[in-house]
């Protein structure tokens, strides 16, 4: 990929600016995983957070006040993301907007062939392809971060949703580098869709939150969550699966991960 020269020597003093030790420490507080990652990570880490708040613009809603502790742990968990990859920066999201909590969206959903519900879904993140926005619930952000292990992180599912974008279609399937790839990553994701669906049916329990079972578009953003919040249970369970997503994110999180082993045996909720 060829970026702007500009754009690209602006990035890198941005990631080269010593990173205030205020955001260190909200970094270091708020993400326990942090503390986890090789030193060299964690660098390439707090220099990536430097460029996405100098590029992205936060609102707070519904009458939250923003803070550098909100911007830094938003962006920090999505900057994890981006490790070790050549990355333009979630190039089409301008606007983060931060709610306090969980918001009411009004939604028509089809009840019927023509037939429209109106009616007040509640949601704690929201983003879509063509919005140039996400939304966060602040409480929901910071909770995700917190417990590093549990499979559940709101930002890391809204920003892989945003990975899925850079290639035009909200399909699944992030930007991949051959198409050998495209192909392995298509019958790995496709098999590994239907059997979470398979599960479902049959009510047995799960490492994927079964929310992932909804489309492809979810079950990425899903897959995502708990590759890095229980790798060794998806290692365990999913090798394809995990071998996959390792690929994409260069990363090896359960080398890095809190999630304790004994726990990848307990079904998951
Ligand atoms: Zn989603």
């Amino acid at each position: 990929m060829v970026f702007g020269f500009l754009k690209e020597r602006r990035r890198r003093r941005l990631r080269a600016q010593p990173v205030p030790a205020a955001w260190r420490a909200i970094v270091e507080r708020n993400l326990p995983i942090f503390r986890r990652l090789p030193r060299a990570d964690q660098a390439e880490l707090l220099g990536h957070v430097q460029v996405f708040l100098a590029e992205k613009i936060f609102e707070g809603c519904g009458g939250l006040t923003l803070t550098d502790e909100i911007r830094v742990t938003i962006a920090a968990q999505a900057c994890l993301l981006l490790l070790h990859r050549e990355t333009d920066y979630y190039p089409t999201l301008t606007t983060i907007l931060v709610y306090p909590t969980g918001y009411a969206v009004e939604v028509e959903e089809p009840i019927a062939p023509g037939i429209w519900e109106a009616g007040d879904e509640h949601r704690l993140g929201h983003t879509g392809r063509r919005l140039n926005a996400l939304v966060l619930a602040w409480d929901s952000a910071k909770h995700g971060a917190a417990d590093p292990a549990d499979g559940e992180n709101l930002v890391l599912h809204e920003f892989a949703h945003q990975l899925d974008f850079e290639n035009a279609a909200d399909d699944g399937t992030p930007a991949l580098g051959t198409r050998a790839e495209y192909h392995a990553w298509a019958r790995v994701m496709g098999g590994e869709l239907e059997a979470l669906r398979a599960a479902e049916e049959a009510d047995e329990p799960t490492v994927l939150d079964t929310y992932g079972a909804e489309n492809p578009s979810e079950f990425f953003a899903v897959a995502t969550e708990a590759f890095f919040e229980r790798p060794h249970a998806l290692e365990a369970k999913h090798p394809e699966l995990y071998a996959e997503l390792r690929r994409f994110f260069r990363q090896d999180p359960a080398r890095y991960s809190s999630e304790q082993v004994d726990r990848a045996e307990r079904p998951s909720v």
